[in-house]
């Protein structure tokens, strides 16, 4: 009984202390001192591992319908010396940045197609990689054609914000030279967009009509590669172009759900029903992208681009019904977080989760 009370003592004690504790000004410094340790300084440790290696980041998970958790598609590609990032759909900057990624190491920002869902963080991208990171050069964007509209809209939206952040900071923070973007128009005649001699990185045509055209990417890094198929229906380029890749990242749009979402507005919200039905022709779903996964002998399979986004484990079963099936191991499908880490001299795929 006398230990009880002891204890019970103790544990008054010590939450006056906390309660206390937490209003004194030295206390309040450790813990602004601790945040900022954690946010600001080891920045890129979640994706620095020894030895040499290729990473998938899935930093964007979902579509443009709405998913909690979720944010729009994006991807981010690296090894120890590169970073690239597919696709910059809104929240994927947030994301990056929660999990302190320095986007000053960009080395560049690619974009499959024009869509909303994939460019509306890219003024993001371009703020966040700029002051104070170092980035030492205007951020490349290659894309399709039209890219050049998108940067320069997000250069003339941007103009006074970027003027007055030079302003306050100074030149050396804010470097006028270095604002705005460097666009490189994907010609695919020339489909080999970057090779350093390590790594080498190849657009290629999909399905994603009316859309004209809508890319997607393969990286191919000291033996290993990771594809990245944008938006896009069931397409033989695409399984063409992913001909033995170690891992591909392919949207996918459950037919199950969307088509049943379809059917139920068809009274009560016609309009969105009209947008249920379009959608369905211009997505794969999850057994088609599994299917073009088998045909290419890709070792693993990541669906992202999910549309609907499953908001629970029930969600995520009706989703991928029927994958198993076709393809009943080395599939996954993608949370906000989820990371492949393929080693060099190695068949080794790790996927994990960086939250
Ligand atoms: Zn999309
Ligand atoms: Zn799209």
């Amino acid at each position: 009984m006398k230990k009880i009370y002891f204890f019970l003592i103790a544990a008054i004690l010590i939450l006056i202390i906390a309660v206390v504790g937490i209003r004194t000004v030295t206390v309040q410094n450790v813990l602004i001192d601790f945040d900022f340790n954690r946010q600001w300084n080891n920045q890129d440790k979640l994706v620095t591992f020894d030895g040499d290696y290729l990473i998938g980041l899935v930093c964007g998970s979902r579509g443009p319908l709405p998913g909690k958790g979720r944010a729009e598609p994006c991807i981010m590609i690296k090894t120890p010396d590169h970073m690239f990032v597919v696709d910059t759909g809104d929240g994927s900057r947030q994301n990056l940045t929660n999990w302190s990624i320095n986007l000053g190491n960009l080395d560049a920002v690619l974009l499959t197609h024009l869509h909303s869902d994939h460019i509306s963080d890219l003024a993001d991208f371009h703020l966040y990689s700029w002051v104070t990171q170092n980035r030492g050069k205007k951020l490349p964007v290659y894309g399709p054609l039209g890219t050049n509209l998108v940067t320069e809209g997000i250069t003339k939206a941007y103009e006074l914000d970027t003027e007055w952040r030079t302003l306050h900071h100074g030149e050396e923070v804010a470097p006028s030279n270095f604002a705005g973007f460097d666009t490189k128009i994907i010609n695919l005649n020339d489909p080999v967009i970057y090779d350093d001699g390590k790594l080498k990185i190849t657009a290629f045509e999909v399905e994603h009509f009316p859309v004209d055209p809508s890319l997607g990417y393969r990286f191919d890094y000291k033996g290993r590669s990771i594809v990245i198929s944008g938006d896009t229906d069931y397409s033989e380029n695409l399984v063409k172009q992913s001909k033995n890749a170690d891992l591909l990242f392919h949207d996918a749009l459950s037919h199950n759900m969307i088509g049943r979402l379809e059917e139920i507005s068809e009274d009560t919200n016609p309009l969105l029903s009209t947008v249920f039905y379009d959608i369905q022709d211009y997505h794969a779903s999850p057994i088609e992208a599994a299917q073009a996964a088998n045909e290419a002998n890709v070792k693993e399979l990541i669906f992202y681009h999910l549309t609907p986004a499953p908001q629970n484990f029930i969600a995520k079963i009706i989703f991928v019904r029927g994958v198993n099936e076709v393809r009943p191991d080395n599939w996954t499908l993608a949370d906000d977080g989820t990371m492949a880490i393929l080693p060099i001299e190695s068949e080794d795929i790790t996927i994990t989760n960086i939250q």
